[in-house]
């Protein structure tokens, strides 16, 4: 049927998509959960508070500069891409810039790896903490701190998915700045431990 002219799904199949392809990446259910409360706009960002009056102003706690949606959390503000760009290459050139969380992530999630979709998830959790440790403890975590976090939970994470029934192992190298390997790495890995 051509509802869609130009041969494009709709917008109802590409967010059931994009729900299914984060309920099925191979992480925690916490890790999950918060890339589900991400991509539905439900974090208490300031520009989410501000919208219900419980905060004054909308902006970015961190940088005062724009409001903090949860796109400017966890990808546009510059503190958030100092983490970014400690992690997967592939990720940042697929990114588009502008746009909501959702808008920004939806085509990345469904062009990566299973085991780079972990390290997104992962990521924007950690990005999200340090976040909330400089408004709420007044702590900032330097990027090569939170990317050490982030490289720390993959490992975990490989424990983990080894002691799981799919004995899947994420080998990352130990490093003390994190660079994503290229996704053949991935691909060869998930594929070999399979
Ligand atoms: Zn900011």
């Amino acid at each position: 049927m051509k509802d869609d002219k130009l041969g494009q799904p709709s917008r109802q199949s590409i967010t059931s998509n994009l729900w299914k392809k984060i309920w099925g990446i191979k992480a925690p259910q916490a890790t999950k959960s918060f890339l589900w409360r991400a991509a539905s706009e439900s974090l208490a960002t300031n520009l989410n508070l501000h919208k219900r009056k419980v905060v004054e102003s909308p902006l970015c706690p961190i940088c005062s500069m724009h409001p903090e949606s949860v796109a400017h959390a966890l990808w546009t503000c510059s503190v958030a891409q100092d983490v970014w760009s400690m992690g997967s290459r592939r990720m940042q050139k697929l990114c588009m810039q502008d746009g909501s969380f959702k808008e920004i992530f939806m085509p990345v999630l469904i062009q990566l790896y299973p085991l780079e979709l972990i390290e997104i998830a992962v990521t924007a959790k950690a990005v999200w903490h340090r976040r909330n440790s400089w408004l709420f403890e007044h702590d900032f975590h330097p990027a090569i701190q939170v990317s050490k976090q982030v490289l720390a939970e993959l490992n975990s994470i490989g424990t983990w998915l080894e002691n799981s029934e799919k004995r899947i192992k994420v080998q990352v190298p130990h490093i003390t700045q994190w660079s994503a390997p290229p996704p053949e790495f991935f691909k060869a890995n998930w594929d070999a431990d399979r």
